[in-house]
């Protein structure tokens, strides 16, 4: 995920700069430091109420320091994106594949006109969205190139086989 611990520390030092006027502020990034710790489990709906508390802070205490609304700006947008994805995420279902080898699959009630397609669970816990690509017994993720195995190649071997009959 882009924000972090990290990026909430500086967000909090710039406070601390910013004087005795940003004292309200600087308690408002307490308590965001504390809804972070706790928003991989609890979701993120009190993060973004506390951001956007933190912001109304930060006009009103009219903060002179615009790295500090710079920042604060940043992690709005990120929380953000972060969220799209997360509600993205859950037309998602883990699946796991006839060789034992685990994707997100798009769930069937959420596939309207979309073709069928597969996750790579990989990339899904650094919040990248990867397709993964190939075919029905084998693909591959175009960002951190893993590869899953779909079918057996015994299975194949025999599908192949009946395809052939078929053909006969
Ligand atoms: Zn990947």
């Amino acid at each position: 995920m882009d924000w972090n611990f990290e990026t909430i520390s500086s967000v909090m030092e710039l406070a601390g700069d910013a004087g005795a006027a940003t004292g309200k502020v600087a308690k408002g990034l307490e308590t965001l430091k504390t809804l972070f710790k706790k928003a991989e489990t609890d979701g993120d709906t009190n993060l973004k109420i506390a951001l956007s508390e933190l912001a109304v802070q930060v006009a009103n205490a009219q903060v002179a320091n615009s790295d500090l609304k710079l920042k604060l700006a940043k992690l709005q947008d990120e929380l953000a994106k972060a969220q799209s994805f997360k509600s993205d995420l859950e037309r998602y279902e883990l699946w796991e594949t006839p060789t034992g080898a685990i994707v997100y699959r798009l769930k069937q009630a959420s596939q309207g006109s979309q073709p069928k397609h597969y996750l790579c669970p990989n990339c899904v816990e650094d919040r990248h969205k990867s397709i993964l690509q190939g075919h029905e017994e084998h693909r591959k993720c175009p960002r951190c190139s893993t590869e899953y195995r779909f079918a057996t190649s015994e299975s194949v071997t025999f599908s192949r086989r009946s395809d052939d009959w078929a053909a006969w």
